[in-house]
């Protein structure tokens, strides 16, 4: 009883995000001063008759990073006229161009983000070993996500995310025109794991996705019901239709006045709490409240990479398989299920069936051990197949 009172359920969620803010402020101490984060683009001080060394010194650029941004071949390059290397716009998005792509070079943190990908690779193939050997997770899960959020998020720091790869791409690109070609490899690795395995990535190794499940987590009995108010399911095609939006507004923002919505209120930042601010504190203490009732609210309404990697989940290689030979049509497992994926998937809706969280609930409820994830190919349910059993 003492174990699901709504109290003790309070005080866990007060202490979970209390941990994560104190420890991820000592932790961002311990890794240094960057920011991981781009300066604002400056205004630049121009005149047609200036030599690349005038324009240089108005500009604040050093003669290394003029002889980068120019391609220049000799020291004596430096006294040629600006004019001889473009009209005034081409030389500024030239500039903003590589000023861009270096201050992002300048604010990584090149020892943490090969660091963190391999414990990604490691702890994700960890989970997924453990996974299959186990059906009854439920307590597991909670530690998993747990630890998960320690390494990810207070250890490794709010970057690089899957998300921020998606958010800084597009940001990058609408601003400054510019593709930062280590992004794009990340990206391309945690679009390979939705390929290779659902969405594994954010089940168990996204910063703020464990974050949210956790909370969502701990709000449940062992039997599932919420023990403070009550745990819905947005309908898909609200949240989603959300989700589209939100990216759209954001996308049109970034090219057309370069600005990023989503910095403001970026809930990767509980990791370096200093950066959050008034919005952004605003913002995350909402979001993880609803997080007890709503689960992943920030994955189903807002992420980009959410969005993306949905349609990439759908050729998904390793995924939720229903064996309608040995299943019962019990339906406990779309009862179980966080979201209305698996009613989804019972319907075989195939162009709107929700994300996966691969969170393995269904797989754990289910009374025949009718569900795996598996490599087969899902197959349709025989023709009124529940509402035969159901009859
Ligand atoms: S959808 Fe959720 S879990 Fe996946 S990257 Fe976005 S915030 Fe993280
Ligand atoms: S319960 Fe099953 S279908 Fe629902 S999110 Fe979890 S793994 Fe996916």
């Amino acid at each position: 009883m003492l174990n699901h009172s709504p109290l003790k359920t309070s005080l866990l969620f007060v202490c979970i995000v209390v941990l994560v803010l104190g420890l991820s402020i000592i932790s961002t101490q311990i890794w240094g001063g960057k920011p991981e984060q781009l300066p604002a683009p400056k205004k630049l001080v121009m005149e047609q008759e200036m030599t690349l060394v005038q324009f240089g010194q108005a500009n604040d650029l050093s003669n290394s990073v003029l002889k980068e941004i120019f391609e220049l071949k000799a020291k004596t390059d430096l006294e040629k006229s600006l004019q001889e290397y473009g009209t005034s716009d081409q030389i500024a998005a030239k500039v903003t161009q590589k000023l861009a792509l270096a201050s992002e070079h300048a604010t990584k943190n090149w020892i943490k983000i090969p660091l963190k990908f391999a414990l990604w690779f490691s702890f994700l193939a960890a989970v997924f070993i453990l996974m299959r050997k186990r059906k009854h997770v439920s307590g597991m899960r909670k530690w998993l996500l747990f630890l998960s959020l320690l390494i990810f998020g207070v250890a490794m720091g709010a970057d690089p995310s899957p998300m921020g790869t998606v958010k800084d791409a597009i940001h990058l690109y609408g601003t400054a025109h510019a593709i930062f070609p280590p992004r794009m490899i990340a990206l391309g690795i945690f679009l390979a794991i939705v390929f290779l395995a659902n969405k594994y990535i954010c089940a168990w190794g996204c910063q703020i996705g464990t974050l949210q499940d956790l909370i969502f987590q701990i709000n449940q009995t062992d039997k599932r019901k919420a023990i403070i108010g009550r745990q819905i399911k947005l309908p898909f095609v609200l949240t989603n239709s959300v989700r589209i939006l939100f990216l759209s507004i954001f996308t049109l923002v970034a090219f057309s006045v370069g600005i990023d919505i989503i910095d403001s209120i970026d809930p990767f930042k509980i990791y370096k709490p200093t950066y959050l601010g008034v919005s952004g504190t605003i913002f995350l203490a909402t979001l993880l409240f609803t997080s007890l009732f709503i689960y992943r609210p920030w994955c189903h309404l807002f992420c980009p990479f959410g969005l993306v990697s949905w349609l990439v989940e759908k050729k998904s290689l390793v995924h939720i398989h229903v064996n309608y030979d040995t299943c019962i049509a019990c339906q406990k497992c779309a009862t179980a299920c966080p979201s209305t994926v698996m009613s989804a998937i019972l319907r075989q809706d195939k162009k709107t069936i929700p994300d996966c969280f691969a969170c393995y609930t269904c797989r754990e409820v289910c009374p025949t051990d009718s569900i795996h994830f598996s490599m087969k190919k899902r197959t349709l349910p025989p023709a009124n197949f529940f509402e035969k059993k159901e009859g």
